[in-house]
């Protein structure tokens, strides 16, 4: 149910749904989604849908993590990397395929120690920093970031986001309220310049730390 051909399988589904960046295919190719999601669940890894990782959380789409790499590394691969909600880790994995360093932030605990866990398995613990915070506060120490992350939704993008993204550098993020955009901003000096892409349900952006 892992198999080389399941794999597979859903690559050719991330393609006909209009998934086309090889390196991002070959990334999700190249990462053991099984491992990130509870046994029991295991036979479910290579279908392109969410999956309960507890704590009322989930593991995102696989169309959703190929497509938000794909728009992160667009125009440049990114050096340096934030991610705002790591959840059990498997978009940090995707985005260390790519990235020379990820610093990846989660607001519960328990998720945040299984994906240190599961990173450290994959040989992936020197190029990913895991932090347990509440992340719209970004992580102003190791900032500015070429590339800004987040994996859950919020109707605004915060402030403070923006403000550690480098010259040059793409924030992606899925905006709205029940229902949302995945909306990517560049930064060209001192101008933001948004778009509002695909139609997408996340989780909710929650305040504070658990
Ligand atoms: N990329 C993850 C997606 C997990 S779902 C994966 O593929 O598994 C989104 C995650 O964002 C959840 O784990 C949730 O706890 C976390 N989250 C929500 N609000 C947050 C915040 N303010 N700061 C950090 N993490 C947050």
């Amino acid at each position: 149910m892992t198999s080389a051909r399941t794999r597979e399988r859903l690559i050719s589904r991330l393609r006909e749904s209009g998934i086309t960046d090889e390196r991002v295919l070959e990334a999700i190719r190249a990462t053991p989604r099984h491992l990130f999601v509870d046994e029991a669940l295991s036979h479910q890894a290579y279908d392109d849908t969410a999956l309960p990782i507890g704590h009322g959380q989930t593991i995102s789409q696989p169309w959703v993590v190929a497509r938000m790499t794909e728009l992160l590394i667009e125009q440049a691969i990114p050096e340096k990397v934030l991610e705002v909600g790591t959840g059990c880790g498997y978009q940090t994995a995707v985005l260390a395929a790519f990235a020379r360093q990820v610093c990846s932030v989660e607001r519960i605990r328990p998720l945040q120690d299984a994906a240190r866990l599961r990173l450290r398995e994959l040989g992936l613990a020197n190029r990913v920093q895991l932090r347990h915070a509440d992340g719209g506060f970004g992580w102003s120490s190791a900032a500015p970031f070429d590339g800004i992350l987040v994996t859950c939704a919020r109707p605004d993008i915060p402030e403070e986001l923006l403000a550690q993204l480098a010259e040059g550098g793409r924030l992606v993020m899925p905006v709205g309220d029940r229902q949302q955009r995945l909306t990517v901003v560049d930064r060209h000096g001192n101008e933001l310049v948004s778009r509002a892409l695909d139609p997408v349900r996340f989780v909710p952006f929650q305040r504070g730390v658990q």
